[in-house]
């Protein structure tokens, strides 16, 4: 195939949660919606419709504000077994037309139609193709962006949003790429921008130009990258979704821990960071396994079987907790924490036993609460919230930052 032929589309759903309540209840259509956790609760903002942001209102931010900033808004609390439903009906139109679909959460996904248009005509044509489906079939509206790349795909879905459809030749990569602003490159962000903004680089089209160590002392080690990406080069293959076995992470470190409290620190991180990770490929698991390493390279592994699936760090954490009160004190060399068993059922039922009905709530509330985590976490970064526990957060101190993921 040409090169320069264009085969990556980006497919990103339109205020994906508030939009699937607009659908749902026509009387909510045209009205300021939001999803998210409650005012009175700390909550924050899930999703907002078009007609809210015209008020200022946008994700991740505390619902309270959003309420002061809109008081006639409706505001929904999210359901997220819905939500994937209609996510698993998206992603199987996109599936129609390609195998090679990476969803990247619930509500976008890049696709690699090379190989797909002699049956399905150009890439662009695909990507209306899509676009009118969801439509008609979901009632639902998509913002499509066609390129050469990965990186371009998603900003291109991005530029003419809502209701968006943008496509970029090859020859014209740069011409688009330039005047954006730097912010719009993919692992820079608002801070990194600020400062790149003092040193005078505004747009993509000046980070290109600028020499290296002037972006190294902004970006540190992804100064190449970015530079790299403001060339429009970006080599990134969009890779099929596999359906793993198992998700973990590990950690060996730096020096044997001893003391209690700090591995019990590790493990807090471990858990909820591999909850997390579950959470945005949209899987839950049944089975928690702690795995545990001492000085002397002995290693041990002990599992838990949950009576329902979960992606909740807290039910993670609780069931590791329990799992290390077996384990023996030793000096402690490596710890991992990783799920099996998995599942994309969401709130699964319940098998063999039956549950207090507060016990669910009380689970169906910390999922809710991970959740909106996690989107404060994909716009701010991991670092934006820990828990109260972490006083200060792991040092990166492992040895040879060994982290695997299987
Ligand atoms: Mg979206």
């Amino acid at each position: 195939m040409d090169p320069r032929a264009l085969r990556i589309l980006h497919v990103d759903m339109d205020a994906f949660y508030a939009s699937v309540e607009q659908r749902d209840r026509p009387e909510l259509r045209g009205k300021p919606v939001i999803v998210g956790g409650s005012p009175e609760k700390r909550g924050v903002v899930c999703a907002a419709s078009y007609e809210v942001r015209a008020f200022g209102v946008r994700s991740a931010m505390p619902s309270a504000r959003a309420i002061r900033l809109c008081p006639h808004a409706v505001f929904l609390p999210p359901d997220f077994a819905r939500y994937t439903a209609v996510s698993r009906a998206v992603m199987a139109i996109l599936r129609s037309y390609t195998p090679l679909v990476e969803p990247l959460s619930l509500d976008e996904a890049f696709l690699d139609v090379a190989g797909s248009q002699r049956l399905f005509g150009s890439a662009e044509e695909i990507g209306r193709a899509i676009k009118r489906r969801i439509r008609e079939e979901l009632d639902l509206v998509a913002s499509v962006g066609v390129s050469r790349t990965k990186f371009l795909a998603k900003i291109a879905s991005d530029h003419r949003k809502p209701d968006g459809f943008c496509s970029v030749p090859a020859e014209e990569e740069l011409a688009f790429l330039h005047p954006l602003p730097v912010e719009r490159v993919f692992g820079i962000g608002p801070k990194s921008a600020e400062r790149l903004r003092a040193i005078g680089y505004t747009t993509i089209g000046s980070l290109a130009h600028a020499p290296r160590e002037h972006l190294q002392r902004v970006l540190g080690s992804f100064a190449a990258q970015a530079q790299e990406l403001a060339w429009a080069r970006d080599p990134r293959p969009v890779i099929a979704e596999r359906r793993e076995l198992s998700h973990g992470k590990e950690r060996t470190f730096e020096r044997d821990l001893v003391a209690p409290e700090e591995i019990e620190r590790r493990l807090l991180y471990l858990s909820r960071e591999v909850g997390f990770e579950l959470l945005e490929k949209g899987l839950v698991a049944r089975t928690v396994v702690l795995k545990v390493r001492f000085a002397d390279f002995r290693t041990l592994t002990r599992s838990q079987t949950l009576e329902r699936p979960t992606a909740a760090g807290e039910v993670i954490w609780n069931t590791v907790k329990e799992l290390w009160e077996k384990v023996p004190r030793q000096p402690v060399r490596l710890l991992g924490v990783s799920l099996k068993n998995l599942g994309d059922e969401l709130h699964a039922p319940a098998q063999g036993e039956l549950f207090a009905a507060s016990d669910d709530e009380a689970r169906a509330a910390q999922e809710r609460l991970q959740r909106a985590e996690l989107e404060i976490r994909k716009r701010f970064g991991s670092d934006a919230l820990r828990p109260l526990r972490f006083v200060a957060p792991p040092r990166a101190e492992e040895r040879g930052r060994s982290e695997s993921e299987d």
